[in-house]
């Protein structure tokens, strides 16, 4: 797909919003890792319209649910690890590092955001972080590396060593409670923003895709770049269609050709 056709408008829109903006926090989604190569689950034709995906209540209830799981889980692993964060990341942490954005909002799991130089304390994880690996009942922490090794060489599914609880991976399943603290800290930079750069989400998913409404409703202004129209378009200040990366390579040349 091509950048925007009807293009310098549009684009000088956009170097205009963000310009005047000085506490810009992004929303990100599937769509801002698409462009790194990395599949997007949830849409139609994603894997999960043709893989059932594994609810949080069939990985407490069932053994063989939870060995699945984490087989999925270390194959999505690997095609995170071979994936590069894009132009998109790199403005975003570029805007954090220059002190005009309070922080990012995201409902990617596959820890892109953080590879392509942003600060992990200014990143908000809607739905956890796939790179790591964390005891349902204690929260303690555990490598994936490790967990793989346990795997393979005990054939169950691992146990903490302190408490016995489930080991899971750090990601927010179907069926899972959304995390209380990132919840909070998303509608807090929701509050707080001037202008809110929703990248790559189609604003489906609920709670997380209240969180630009309630910038919305606070007076911050909204901006949507995304491959489809979302239903916030109509109320945002602009609304693109296509590709994230090409747009922003407009809006930051200084960014292209760096990776991290
Ligand atoms: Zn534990």
């Amino acid at each position: 797909m091509a950048a925007f056709e009807s293009g310098n408008g549009e684009l000088g829109e956009l170097r205009r919003l963000l310009s005047e903006s000085q506490r810009i926090v992004a929303f990100t989604g599937a769509g801002i890792s698409t462009e790194s190569g990395i599949p997007d689950f949830r849409s139609p034709g994603g894997i999960w319209s043709r893989i059932k995906p594994i609810t949080f209540q069939e990985f407490m209830a069932s053994e063989e649910a939870r060995l699945e799981d984490w087989r999925r889980r270390f194959e999505m692993n690997r095609v995170y690890g071979d994936a590069r964060p894009n132009i998109a990341h790199l403005a975003l942490a570029h805007l954090v590092a220059e002190g005009r954005s309070p922080g990012v909002v995201t409902q990617n799991i596959d820890g892109l955001h953080v590879r392509g130089g942003l600060a992990p304390e200014r990143l908000v994880e809607l739905h956890g972080n796939a790179t790591r690996a964390h005891c349902l009942a204690c929260r303690r922490h555990y490598e994936l590396d490790a967990i793989e090794d346990r795997i393979a060489a005990e054939g169950r599914a691992p146990r903490c060593e302190d408490c016995g609880g489930f080991i899971k991976s750090a990601i927010v399943s179907f069926g899972e409670q959304m995390p209380e603290d990132e919840m909070r800290r998303a509608f807090e930079l929701a509050e707080e923003c001037d202008l809110m750069l929703v990248l790559g989400s189609s604003l489906q998913v609920q709670p997380a895709a209240s969180v630009p409404l309630v910038a919305k409703r606070a007076g911050a202004r909204l901006v949507i770049l995304n491959r489809e129209a979302t239903p916030l378009d109509e109320v945002s200040e602009l609304a693109l269609q296509g590709e994230i990366g090409a747009t922003l390579a407009g809006v930051f040349p200084q960014l292209i050709g760096e990776h991290h």
